[in-house]
């Protein structure tokens, strides 16, 4: 392994889980060592308005606003807007709060006026006093889709609309052959001193970044320290959909199936006390496992398993 102690300890996130980790490392790390890859795949449309809810999560999370109960979000936050514009018969299944509507109308409004959204998610995390180096996976349109028995789905309306009860089929992501990482993707990884994959759903959180072009290669071929946290936390996921996802993938829903989907990508995996009898199964793929607490519900939580991580990395942490 080469160590390179002046690189930057990279993460790959998505929105709830990989949020949780941000906040639990920039806990313990100076947060000019950080950069966060952040997945824009889920990106979607309403009322005019482009929503992107991971870039948000992850900056909500960082500046200590994120509404911790829902892990979405900012906290304390109404929905009299989106009442309001149920009398005109919209469809309002989407929950977007009062006071996150003016980040989607900021948004909008610098898409509109040509601000690449590498340029918009640091805006938006500066103007919420978030220091850490966030960047969105790429600054092209790539779009989840979830193929499912009952159709196509976009993957907000599988998600949120329809609860993620259609039986999956596949997943696509459009886009992203055309697609390219955003500008600082490639150097990161170039130049890490460690690469995590935070607990995010490997399907559609993770798997749109490891489909841009050059990224997986970038990858594998890293001599960083490379490790992941599972998701799966005692044969189950947190939160929807990334069971339905990866079972409909013809994945084994535990850390074995996340350790399958991360072979080759990663060199350690951080699974949950719950998993411990499954370690030596995930050892005989050639990854380490590493048993811990994997739950972050606080802010101890999350900063004792960004150490262990660390730790496990072999990088030294600053707080
Ligand atoms: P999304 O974009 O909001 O779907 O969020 P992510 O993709 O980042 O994270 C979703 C995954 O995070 C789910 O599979 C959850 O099981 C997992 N997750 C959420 N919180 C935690 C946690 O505290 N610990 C672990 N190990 N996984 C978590
Ligand atoms: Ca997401």
């Amino acid at each position: 392994m080469t160590s390179r102690p002046h690189g930057p300890i990279v993460v790959l996130c998505g929105g709830v889980g990989g949020s949780r980790l941000m906040r639990g490392l920039a806990n313990v790390v100076s947060h000019d060592r950080l950069i966060a890859i952040i997945n824009t795949a889920d990106d979607e449309w309403f009322h005019g308005l482009y929503v992107s809810p991971d870039p948000d999560i992850v900056t909500y999370a960082l500046a200590g606003e994120v509404d911790e109960e829902r892990g979405w979000g900012l906290r304390g936050d109404t929905f009299r807007w989106l009442e309001s514009l149920r009398r005109f018969g919209h469809e309002t299944w989407f929950n977007i709060g009062d006071r996150d509507l003016a980040t989607h109308l900021h948004r909008t409004r610098l898409m509109r006026e040509g601000v690449p959204m590498t340029a918009i998610i640091s805006d938006i995390a500066r103007a919420f006093g978030v220091d850490v180096r966030l960047l969105p996976m790429t600054n092209d349109r790539v779009r989840t889709v979830v193929e499912t028995e009952a159709g196509d789905q976009p993957f907000q309306e599988f998600l949120v609309k329809n609860h993620a009860r259609d039986r999956v089929r596949a997943v696509r992501f459009e886009g992203a052959h055309e697609a390219s990482p955003a500008p600082g993707v490639l150097e990161a990884i170039r130049e890490a001193q460690a690469i995590i994959i935070a607990p995010s759903n490997p399907i559609a959180s993770i798997g749109p970044i490891l489909a841009l072009n050059d990224v997986a290669d970038a990858l594998a071929v890293s001599t960083a320290a490379r490790a992941a946290v599972s998701p799966i936390v005692g044969g189950a996921s947190l939160q929807p959909p990334a069971a339905e996802m990866m079972v409909g993938l013809g994945h084994a829903v535990d850390v074995t199936g996340v350790a399958e989907i991360y072979r080759g990508f990663i060199d350690t995996l951080l699974i949950d006390g719950a998993d411990a009898a499954r370690a030596p199964l995930i050892e005989e793929m050639g990854i380490r496992p590493i048993v811990t607490n994997t739950i972050m519900r606080d802010d101890a939580s999350r900063t004792a398993l960004a150490r262990r991580l660390l730790d496990a990395l072999s990088v030294t942490t600053d707080a």
